[in-house]
């Protein structure tokens, strides 16, 4: 972190969002402090404490004390995780930042793997998980389902079970904060940004302690979110759906006229009168519902808030030199790197 004014620049930073982690700061630390130490002496952990209730922040405060590499960043409030990785990439000084979780369920070791890969010049080194045994059956098969629509509708594939766990160089990360967008869906912006990349495989961990905070509601959302990020197929199917309708519609008219023409009219045809309005009617309101989406999505791009409100920092960042907000630091990358944005 700048605000730790390191005497040098950083080799490798690792980012962590916590909510309620008060329990796995400690287990987590223990493992990874000699995987990084291994690596570089120079390196840093960022955890972003994403509005915890609990004492998630003392505790890091405290290993703070004793070992200056450890800092946070704290919210005003829960922001979610993936605003909460947005600021760690935001904070973070590293050559090289890897994304983890802080229930254990990301094994530190795997990052020797991940700085080997990425001394070998890939930019993003992504742990790719071989199965999805701890999970449901049904939330396998949503995940699954999930994959397959946004490789069929997303501007691009997204590597199956990789997720947040991953290794970024500079050079990606700077792309990734230039990315103005406030509905974030990191999954979908690592895969966006290309470059050089590869996979690593690995075995999901049990969650230390705690639970996770991922209801079935939120990752519908989660995964709804991914796919109006990246498509617009959903607000153009309508048309489609809407000339198919029309047209039998029209044909179904035909045929009334006809059958009235040559057998005379026919006083029976409620129920399939119901039937079609209560259709076109369902049909009206899902589309009206999927353009509300990207409406409402479009609303919370030009409000231009700031992507999170940070709180405290744990570090000298008290004595008072804060980085500046955000949108200043990216009329400066702009220009930096104008082909992208
Ligand atoms: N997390 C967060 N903000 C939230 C929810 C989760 O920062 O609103 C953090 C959490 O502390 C953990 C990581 O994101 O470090 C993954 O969360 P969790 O283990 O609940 O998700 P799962 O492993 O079930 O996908
Ligand atoms: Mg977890």
């Amino acid at each position: 972190m700048e605000l730790f004014r390191h005497p040098e620049p950083v080799d490798l930073s690792v980012v962590i969002p916590v909510f309620n982690e008060s329990a796995n700061v400690a287990p987590l630390l223990a493992r990874l402090g000699p995987v990084l130490e291994r690596l570089t002496p120079s390196w840093e952990v960022v955890f972003v404490d994403d509005g915890s209730h609990d004492d998630t922040a003392a505790v890091i405060a405290a290993h703070h004390a004793s070992e200056p590499r450890i800092g946070a960043v704290s919210f005003s409030r829960n922001f979610g995780k993936e605003i909460a990785i947005a600021a760690g990439l935001d904070h973070a000084e590293g050559r090289a930042v890897v994304i983890m979780d802080a229930d254990l369920q990301h094994p530190p070791e795997l990052i020797a793997t991940f700085w080997e890969r990425w001394r070998e010049g890939n930019v993003m080194v992504y742990a790719q998980r071989t199965d999805r045994d701890d999970e449901s059956a049904m939330r396998r098969g949503f995940a699954r389902l999930f994959y397959r629509l946004f490789a069929r509708f997303g501007e691009m594939a997204l590597p199956e079970g990789a997720g947040d766990f991953r290794l970024i160089d500079r050079k990606g990360v700077e792309v990734l904060r230039s990315l103005p967008e406030r509905a974030r869906f990191s999954k979908g912006l690592y895969s966006w940004i290309g470059f050089r990349s590869v996979g690593v495989p690995y075995q999901v961990e049990e969650r230390q302690h705690g639970s996770s905070k991922w209801s079935f509601r939120k990752l519908f959302r989660f995964a709804f979110d991914g796919i109006t990020s990246f498509s617009t197929v959903p607000l153009r199917v309508w048309t489609y759906l809407g000339g198919a309708i029309a047209g039998i519609a029209f044909l179904t008219a035909l045929y009334f006229v006809a059958d009235t023409l040559l057998r005379g009219p026919d006083v029976p045809g409620y129920a399939s009168l119901i039937v079609s309005v209560m259709f076109l009617s369902g049909v009206q309101l899902m589309s009206l519902g999927i353009i509300g989406e990207y409406i409402g999505r479009i609303f919370a791009e030009v409000k231009r808030r700031p992507l999170y409100v940070v709180a405290e920092r744990i570090g000298p960042a008290a004595a008072g030199h804060d980085r500046p907000v955000r949108d200043d630091r990216r009329a400066g990358r702009r220009a930096r790197y104008s082909g992208v944005a």
